[in-house]
């Protein structure tokens, strides 16, 4: 039979602990931090008690009898003599108070559980007295996956809640609270005050409008939840369905709350999934539905929603059908990308400007009146194609040697980059058999990337770099 967890309030009671050895040391740590007053009998003082005592409320030094119980909240029997353990637990027992008796199942009325504390909050676990290993390292454990603000937050949940505060309930806000770098930033600076007040502004802050019935076009960035605005994450966490890209990563679709509607409405590549295109018909059908159900929908995209991907297609249909709707625009991977590879898209003297093309048509005439070689190009959807693109590049007046690369998986742990010209950069993204989605960078900003030796900090986390320089057979040298 389990043991149901109470917490019992010790603070200010007497607590009576017999035994001076180091099991008696390891059950006086958890009494003196309820503040029980501390009753310790023992004959002899180990090393490994000695530092507690300054703690203690009394100290007999003699054998602990059976009257020693008397007045005592609890009782805990941790001398070397079982015998003894027992006989003051029965003690105990004749007087109404609870006892334990180390090591002693059948005399033990209730376990000291592993606790893991964080201001207000206390978790315990218990295994019932049979693994104190175990329970170990469950707290361990949970000490870890805790948030760090969880002390300060759960102190002043309790001070607003007796404040009467409204809008604890809210949905979401506790969760924002909790992740709110600001909140875990200033607790690590030592200013409690001013975490408290960023708290009380996170409950009292109005809420932007996302109604019933409205859709929001959200960008969710090119990968890492980190590269989400604050405003996505918001309409992420109040939506009652999200209709996502197949682009869009796990990461970010975990940020939604349990019990949301999370959809795939996505399009891939035809001829690697069949199936995308039934998916593809139900998006525009499945918003509507949704938010003329009365839901708040979102629709997530990937990178920005105005940059390749349809976004401005299903504004048409939400206003034709006098739905409300928002757009929330996104990190997109035409900046993510050379972000990753550290590769600025203007920079002076390298490139007065840029382009954004998709793989289909990439070979078009330049627009407007920069000379090809003054302009950087971005590539979206152009890794299939990459053969085919950069032979157009070069047929509007680029010379082969113009330095390109490819991001692949910009933002995410994936991420890859590969270097080349427009002469070598296909055959090395071949070799390398770099994953989609990439974005292609063709300019004589990407030449420091060129240059640079493999691995030498281009992007945040290393990724792998694929080095060939202009004109050599790379892909040897890759394999
Ligand atoms: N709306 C998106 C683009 C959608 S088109 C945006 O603003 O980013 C899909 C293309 O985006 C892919 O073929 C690829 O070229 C690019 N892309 C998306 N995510 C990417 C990423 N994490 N790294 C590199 N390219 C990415």
């Amino acid at each position: 039979m389990g043991y149901p967890i109470q917490l019992v309030g010790l603070e200010g009671q007497r607590a009576l602990l017999a035994g001076g050895g180091p099991v008696a040391a390891e059950k006086i740590v958890p009494l003196i931090h309820a503040g029980a007053r501390v009753h310790l009998v023992t004959p002899e003082v180990s090393p490994e008690m000695e530092p507690w005592l300054a703690d203690v409320w009394r100290l007999e030094r003699r054998p602990v009898r059976d009257e020693d119980v008397v007045g005592a909240r609890v009782v805990l029997a941790a001398t070397d003599d079982s015998a003894v353990n027992r006989r003051l637990v029965e003690a105990a027992r004749a007087h109404g108070i609870l006892a334990q008796a180390a090591d002693d199942k059948p005399y033990c009325d209730f376990y000291s559980p592993a606790v893991v504390r964080r201001g207000a909050v206390a978790i315990t676990i218990s295994t019932d007295g049979g693994s104190p290993l175990l329970a170990g390292q469950l707290r361990r454990l949970l000490e870890a996956a805790l948030p760090r603000s969880l002390t300060e937050v759960s102190e002043l949940m309790v001070r607003l809640r007796e404040r009467g505060l409204k809008g604890l309930a809210k949905r979401g806000r506790l969760l924002k609270a909790l992740a709110d770098p600001t909140i875990t930033r200033l607790v690590d600076r030592g200013d409690t005050e001013a975490a408290e007040g960023r708290l009380e502004a996170i409950f009292q802050e109005e809420e932007e409008p996302f109604e019933p019935g409205s859709v929001a076009i959200v960008g969710a960035g090119p990968g890492s939840r980190q590269l989400l605005t604050l405003r996505a994450l918001d309409r992420i966490q109040r939506a009652d369905v999200i209709l996502h890209d197949a682009l869009v990563d796990e990461e970010v679709l975990e940020l939604a709350l349990p019990g949301t509607q999370v959809i795939d409405v996505g399009r891939r590549a035809r001829s690697v999934e069949p199936e995308g295109d039934r998916r593809e018909g139900r998006r525009i059908p499945l918003m509507l539905e949704s938010a003329r159900a009365g839901k708040r929908v979102v629709r997530l995209h990937a990178g920005d929603p105005f940059v390749f991907g349809r976004g401005g297609e299903e504004v048409d249909v939400l206003a034709e059908g006098g739905i409300p709707w928002e757009v929330v625009p996104g990190v997109t991977s035409v900046t993510a990308a050379p972000a990753a590879a550290g590769t600025p898209l203007t920079q002076r003297g390298l490139a007065k400007g840029f382009t954004v093309r998709t793989g289909h048509d990439a070979g078009g005439p330049t627009q407007g009146e920069l000379a090809p070689e003054d302009e950087t190009v971005v590539v979206l959807m152009g890794l299939g194609s990459a053969e085919e693109v950069l032979a157009g590049l070069a047929a509007e007046g680029r010379g082969p040697d113009t330095p390109a690369l490819a991001v692949s998986n910009a933002s995410l742990g994936e991420e890859q980059v590969v270097v080349g010209t427009i002469a070598t950069l296909a055959r090395n993204i071949r070799a390398a058999k770099l994953a989609s989605p990439a974005t292609l960078i063709v300019g004589e900003v990407a030449r420091r990337a060129l240059n640079e030796q493999p691995d030498a900090g281009l992007g945040q986390d290393h990724p792998e770099v694929i080095q060939a320089t202009g004109g050599r057979e790379a892909a040897a040298e890759v394999a």
